[in-house]
Parts: C-alpha cells; structure tokens; sequence
C-alpha cells in the first residue's frame, strides 16, 4: 500500500495463475493436468461449486494452458503474448462471457457466428461462460446445437454454482468438475502466505476469524483481509478484526460455553454483554454458539475429529480441553436449546432476551440423575394411582421447581393417561391349567423349596386326572434334576397331597424351539418383567410431566427403570 499506487484488491493481485497456485482444488487440478499430458481434452467443461472457490480462475488457467505459444503444457507459462493477454483479459481468442448478464438467444447467436472462424493467433477459441445456468431456455437450445457439433479449433468452459438449473441436455455434454469450500487451514494458509508478502503483522488467531469469514470462499476471505488491511494497516491487532468483520472472537465463545457447563449464571449474562457491547448481531452470535456446541458434540463423538471440523489445530486443542469435562449427552441437550432459540430468533423483536434465556436454561439445566429421580417418582406415584384415583394432584406436588414453572396446571389434570389397571396390557389370568400349576408349584415351594426352584423351570405339559406332565428343556440342568428317581418319587407325593388322589409324575424333554410347550413358572416371571418394563416406559413417555419436562430441557427419554 505504498502511496500513489492503485490500490489492487488481493483477490485480483494474488489471483492463481497456474494450476499450482490454486489452492483447495487439488482433485480439479490434477485431473485437467492429466488431460492435458495424455492429450485427450474434452471438447466442454463444466466447473461447479460455490462461489469463490476459484472456477474462473481454473477456467482461465486452462485456456492458458491450451493456447499457451510454448506448447499444450500442464502449466502456462505465463510469458508469452497468449498467456499474458488472457492474464489481463484481452485475448481475441478467448471470451469471457457473464451468463446473468448476457443470457439471451441473440448472445448466444452471436456466439455461434463468432466461433466459426478459426482463432486468429492462438490454437483455439475458447468460451468461457459464468454463471451460465442463468442462460434463457431459448439461448441453452442455441447453445446445444454447437455443443452437438462442436468444430474442432473450439472449447467450452462452463462455471456455475447451480448446476441442478442446467438442462441435462447441457449437462451430458460437459465433463462435470465439483468445486470444493476450501477448508479453514487452506485459507489460513493461503492468507499467512499473503500477509508475509505484503508485510503485514498479524496473529493466527486473527487470520482465522478471517478465513471463517470466507465461510469457505477464498475470494470472501481475501475481501475480508482487504477490509482489514484498509483499516489496520501492517499491524493488525485480532480486537480490531474482531470488531470490524462482526464476528464473534472464539475466546468470549469458550468462555461463555465454559459458564454454561459450570452453571455460572453470572458469567453467561456479563458474556452476552460483552457481545452486545461490541455490537455483534445477536442471532448470528447464536449461530456461531451452536457451531460451538456442534465441535464440542463432533468431539465427544467420534475418535478423529479433526476429519470432520473445519478448525484450526489450536482450536481443537482448545476444545478439547473444554469437551473433557462434559458428555456427549451433556452437550446435545444444550445445543437443542439454542437451535430452538436461533429458529425463534428470526421473528423476535427482542432477540438478545431470547439468547440470554436460552442460555440461563442451559445453565441451569439440571444434570441427568434428577430426570430419573423424576421418572422413579412418576412410577411410584403410577403404583399408587391403583389404589388412588386422585394421582393429578399429588403429581403436581413431585414436580421439581424448575418443571412445576412451566407446568400449566390443568394440563397435568386433564390429560391424565388411564391408570395401568385398566390397561388391557396386563392379560387376564390365562388358562386354568396354567393357574391350577401355580398354585401346585406353590404348594411345592411351601414344603420343599429345593423341589419347588426345580418345577419353577418346567412346563405343565398336561394336568389330567392322576398324571402330571412337566416338560423340561432338553439338554438343561433341570432335566437331570427333575428325571431323578427320588425327585420324582417326592414330588409324587406332594402331588397326591395336594390333589387328593394318587398321582402319578412323568417328566419329559422339551427340544428347544417347542412352541406349543405352556411357560415355565420361571419364563413366565421373565416376560411378565419384560412386559411390565414396556408399559412402564410407555407409561412415562406418554405421561404429560414427562412430556413437558422433555419441552422444557430440551431433553428426551434414553432409558426408563424400575427401582
Ligand atoms: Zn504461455
């Protein structure tokens, strides 16, 4: 920025040149190099990708390559008359055309006139059109005609970042390249470099508030690097980064997030001060607090973060030390909150109030055992409702405060789920057979324990007049046990007691898989507990306290258990 001199915006002045220079698009560059070295070049490109990410400046680079007076090379050589006028833009062979501006059929006619002839210096013409999904249906059907027979001396480069509003016509006629966002490291890399040739002190850290502004955009970064070198200087201060581009300086973001996690009500309300002092825009402050959370969650998550975050080695390390202390759970819960409230923020006329609630309730959200104690309450209070019908009221009275708040009271009354005894859930007594077996097995139990375990896996297989049939699973340890001589003979003689009348016991195998054999004692106690398990948690998901604490945190229901 000497004095004098134009100033020339860095995104022209460190523009790639060559596909060295680009940076974030390795996969694009290599393929059209390779093209280029085994000579076979499609006759139409179409680069997409969002915006910034460096389309014009491949499509550019190749024309270079391919009119380049040295020879077709992977890399221009920037020096001859064919490089250097298409550097500055000035090539006759070469049309640089904006689709949004120029999108109608005479354009594209005119087009098609220009390419008949052969270029007049260079080895062919090429067209480059921007933005061209903005081309009329009119002017893609003009197009298409030369894209069926294109003459030999010409190429199409096509960019665009809405490839789904190209015609497939168009589409199956181009070799497709996807331009990547350019990652955080990249674009910080790219702007150190920068700096260090403009000779501009400036910190990591401020870089990186920089590079995220580019939202993965190196020409928005490099806007962004101008708006702060028109402000700053060569010495670039990060308060000063932080306060001119808006964005949110991560160290007030851990900071806050730290207070959430500690409860810290105090520290949250003075951080949302601090980012309304310096003027940030609220509801984008609560963007950058959910990306937060979400690194925080990615973090908690998974082994390799650093795969997934788009951050800086010294952010993950500073996450890290942030994320070890909270569970994964922990942070999901939290980060329901403020999506919820950035969703709210949008026609909020008050949003920094919505922000600050959102994060007290973070803060304040009580740890996960509470949830469980209020789910145990809930169930013993279910036991109670069999016998009292005036449950509503009393569970009004175990909510905790933080709950009984937001609780309207007659929607706890009114919306009372029916109590489990009425329930059809729970089956009536089966058959007799199965009935008159467990008073039997009871019976057995009261005289001789040791007997009475053993039936307690054995089936009733038939209860006619004088034989009792019990089967046992083939194979089993209670098949063994019950096929002894003097098993058989006492539980002969229990069952005559009990019966009245000379019974005889048969034990039998049952293979594993037998369907039609009745529950054992034992199996029936298991699927009765499995059952009364799935009606509890149904239970307690449907009951409205639970609903409304799950409104309430944010949260959801992960287990329920009987205590
Ligand atoms: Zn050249």
């Amino acid at each position: 920025m000497s004095n004098g001199t134009r100033y020339q915006v860095l995104a022209l002045k460190y523009r790639p040149q060559k596909f060295s220079e680009l940076v974030g698009q390795e996969h694009v560059s290599r393929t059209l190099q390779n093209a280029i070295a085994s000579g076979r070049v499609a006759h139409a490109f179409l680069f997409t990708g969002a915006r910034g990410v460096g389309k014009t400046s491949t499509a550019r680079i190749m024309a270079k390559t391919l009119n380049c007076a040295v020879g077709v090379t992977p890399e221009p050589c920037n020096e001859c008359p064919q490089c250097k006028e298409i550097t500055i833009g000035t090539s006759t062979d070469v049309f640089e055309i904006d689709g949004a501006s120029n999108n109608g059929v005479d354009d594209v006619r005119d087009l098609r006139d220009n390419i008949k002839y052969l270029p007049s210096h260079s080895r062919y013409r090429i067209i480059i059109i921007d933005e061209v999904h903005m081309l009329s249906t009119n002017a893609f059907n003009a197009l298409l005609k030369t894209l069926e027979e294109p003459p030999e001396h010409v190429k199409f480069i096509f960019a665009t970042t809405e490839p789904h509003k190209l015609p497939v016509t168009i589409l199956s006629r181009c070799q497709r390249f996807d331009f990547k966002r350019v990652t955080l490291t990249k674009i910080i890399g790219r702007l150190r470099d920068i700096a260090g040739q403009e000779n501009v002190t400036i910190s990591d850290s401020a870089l990186a508030l920089i590079a995220r502004k580019g939202d993965g955009s190196m020409r928005d970064s490099l806007t962004a690097f101008d708006q702060v070198l028109a402000f700053c200087g060569n010495s670039v201060s990060d308060e000063d980064v932080g306060t001119l581009l808006g964005t949110i300086d991560r160290r007030l973001l851990a900071e806050i997030s730290a207070a959430v996690f500690e409860a810290d009500t105090q520290g949250v309300l003075a951080g949302i001060k601090q980012v309304d002092l310096v003027g940030y825009n609220m509801r984008q402050f609560c963007q950058e607090m959910i990306e937060h959370f979400r690194n925080l969650l990615v973090i908690r998550s998974v082994k390799k973060p650093e795969e997934i975050l788009d951050i800086t080695a010294a952010e993950l390390d500073e996450l890290n030390k942030q994320s070890l202390h909270v569970t994964a759970l922990d942070i999901q819960r939290r980060l329901t909150l403020f999506i919820k409230a950035e969703s709210e923020m949008a026609y909020a006329s008050f949003p920094r109030l919505i922000v600050e609630m959102a994060l007290l309730k973070a803060a304040l959200l009580a740890p996960l055992v509470p949830i469980q104690e209020l789910i145990e309450k809930i169930k013993s209070l279910e036991t109670a409702a069999v016998h009292t019908p005036s449950l509503p009221w009393e569970a009004s009275r175990v909510v905790p405060a933080a709950v009984s708040q937001h609780v309207e009271p007659h929607s706890a009354v009114t919306s009372r789920p029916a109590h489990p005894a009425a329930s059809p859930a729970s089956p009536p007594e089966s058959s007799g057979g199965q009935a008159e077996w467990g008073r039997f097995v009871a019976f057995v139990n009261e005289k001789d324990r040791q007997l009475g375990s053993v039936l307690e896996h054995g089936s009733p297989l038939k209860q006619e007049d004088g034989l009792i049939e019990i089967g046992f699973p083939a194979g089993s340890y209670y098949l063994t046990a019950a096929r002894d001589a003097e098993f058989i003979a006492d539980v002969q003689g229990l069952a005559c007691t009990f019966t009245g009348e000379h019974t005889v016991i048969r034990v039998k195998s049952i293979e594993t898989g037998f369907a039609d054999a009745p529950l054992s004692l034992a199996e029936k106690k298991k699927s009765d507990a499995e059952q009364r398990r799935e009606e509890l948690k149904q239970e307690v998901e449907n009951h409205p306290v639970i609903k409304e604490a799950e409104r309430v945190f944010g949260c959801s229901i992960t287990d329920v258990r009987e205590f």
